[in-house]
């Protein structure tokens, strides 16, 4: 079965309460609109540091999408139904390198979604 991510999303729900998804290296988080982007909290670098995590120079922000919970603040459209990343040509390096249509990665999330595809 060939998977269309424009008719997916999966990557891009934040799995996480934090406010931040996407990860952002210290370059790019000064490429976006400042009120898109999370800045880790003193908290949050202590937590990552107590449990020995890295932690990433800020995040997308994200926004509600029920009944997923949240979502990265550029997915515009509707998870498994039609989506688009309003910065697709630009999108983070932790996007580029997340999972491709298919691969282990894209399976996993989308059986946690319920989907089979195979
Ligand atoms: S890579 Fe897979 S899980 Fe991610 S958006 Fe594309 S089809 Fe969905
Ligand atoms: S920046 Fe685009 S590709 Fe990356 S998580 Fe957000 S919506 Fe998805």
């Amino acid at each position: 079965m060939e998977l269309n991510c424009t008719e997916c999303g999966l990557c891009c729900v934040a799995h996480t309460s934090s406010e931040g998804y996407c990860a952002l290296t210290e370059g790019e988080v000064t490429q976006y609109d400042p009120s898109l982007v999370h800045l880790p909290t003193k908290k949050e670098v202590r937590e990552a540091s107590l449990a020995g995590e890295y932690m990433p120079a800020g995040f997308l922000r994200t926004k509600p999408a029920a009944p997923w919970g949240r979502v990265c603040c550029m997915l515009e459209g509707t998870v498994l139904v039609s989506v688009r990343c309003r910065i697709y040509s630009m999108r983070p390096t932790a996007c580029r390198r997340a999972a491709e249509p298919g691969d282990e990665g894209c399976r996993r999330l989308r059986r946690a979604a319920g989907l089979v595809d195979d």
